[in-house]
């Protein structure tokens, strides 16, 4: 016993994720995600929070390539 890369188990290679909120079908590939800088507030210490300017929020990338 120890062949796990040649068992024979089928595993689909579509990766289709569908969140299901606020997924805009332009952005496929990016979501909005909570700044991590700021932690959604937008500001840091008394400043805009540069990361996502002051938005709180970031677009990340989420393509599992
Ligand atoms: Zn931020």
């Amino acid at each position: 016993m120890g062949d796990p890369t040649s068992t024979g188990i089928p595993v689909p290679a579509s990766g289709s994720g569908r969140p299901g909120d606020e997924t805009d079908p332009a952005a496929s590939q990016t979501a909005p995600n909570t700044c991590p800088a700021c932690g959604g507030s937008g500001r840091l210490e008394n400043k805009p929070c540069p990361e996502c300017e002051g938005t709180g929020m970031v677009t990340v990338t989420v393509g599992d390539a």
